[in-house]
């Protein structure tokens, strides 16, 4: 009898590196969270402080499992597991295999996101308990509207009842109408969903941030169509820790 052996691909990841550091955006803000950065994103926003096309280590779900218990028995526990990149979901395959076994540790699975592939959010769903999602308007990335996939993207957390918030960059670039409309295909889907506005941090090609009479503006604008706002700059840049 001729035996047969099924080849088993073990998917691996692209990782640049796994660090423990405070939460510097969103609500969260402040937390210690463990940070595990993907490789490559599908978007190119102008501001983007992240060189997510550098060097990176291959590593299979459990290297990258053990890398996370190492850091946690050497940095004491988390709050959170945060998903971060370049765009992690880019990784869905991966994440559906690895999520589960970084669930039975007992981590909170916190996923940073520029919520542009609802199709791999749903992939993922079951295993991730916060999602911070990034809106991008069109002056952030210079290239074509984004408002369907973010849309689709948003709807699937709120009915997986995810907790759930949205990121908006805001820079000298960015206009009041695309804004405006930003925050109208939010309210669309809820208008609980609590959206920051990040004011940019000036540094690489970025060399100012928002005039404060325009922060203002917007987020009174905000205000007009949703219910929970705040304006949070990137407090990790603020500290200088990365
Ligand atoms: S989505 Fe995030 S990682 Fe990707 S280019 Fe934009 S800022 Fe950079």
């Amino acid at each position: 009898m001729r035996l047969c052996y099924l080849k088993v691909v073990i998917p691996a990841a692209r990782i640049i590196e796994i660090f423990s550091s405070i939460q510097g955006e969103g609500v969260y803000v402040g937390q210690w969270h463990l940070f595990v950065r993907f490789w490559d994103c599908n978007l190119s926003c102008h501001y983007c402080d992240t060189d997510y096309r550098g060097a990176y280590q291959e590593l299979t779900r459990e290297e990258l499992l053990s890398r996370v218990e190492e850091k946690i028995g050497k940095e004491g526990p988390h709050q959170a597991v945060s998903l971060t990149g370049g765009e992690p979901l880019l990784w869905w395959k991966f994440l559906r295999e690895f999520l589960p076994t970084l669930k039975a540790l007992g981590q909170r699975v916190y996923l940073e996101t520029n919520g542009t592939l609802p199709d791999a959010l749903r992939e993922v769903m079951p295993w991730v308990d916060t999602i911070a999602m990034d809106v991008k308007p069109p002056s952030a990335t210079g290239g074509r509207p984004l408002w369907r996939s973010h849309e689709a993207f948003l709807r699937l957390g709120v009915e997986a009842k995810r907790d759930l918030f949205v990121k908006i960059v805001v820079t000298p670039e960015t206009s009041t109408g695309e804004l405006e409309g930003s925050f109208k295909l939010i309210a669309g889907v809820d208008s609980e969903i609590p959206v920051v506005l990040q004011p940019v941090t000036p540094c690489g090609a970025v060399s100012g941030a928002p005039e404060e009479f325009r922060m203002d503006e917007w987020r009174r604008l905000a205000g007009t169509l949703l219910r929970n706002v705040e304006v949070i700059p990137q407090v990790h840049r603020l500290l200088g820790v990365p």
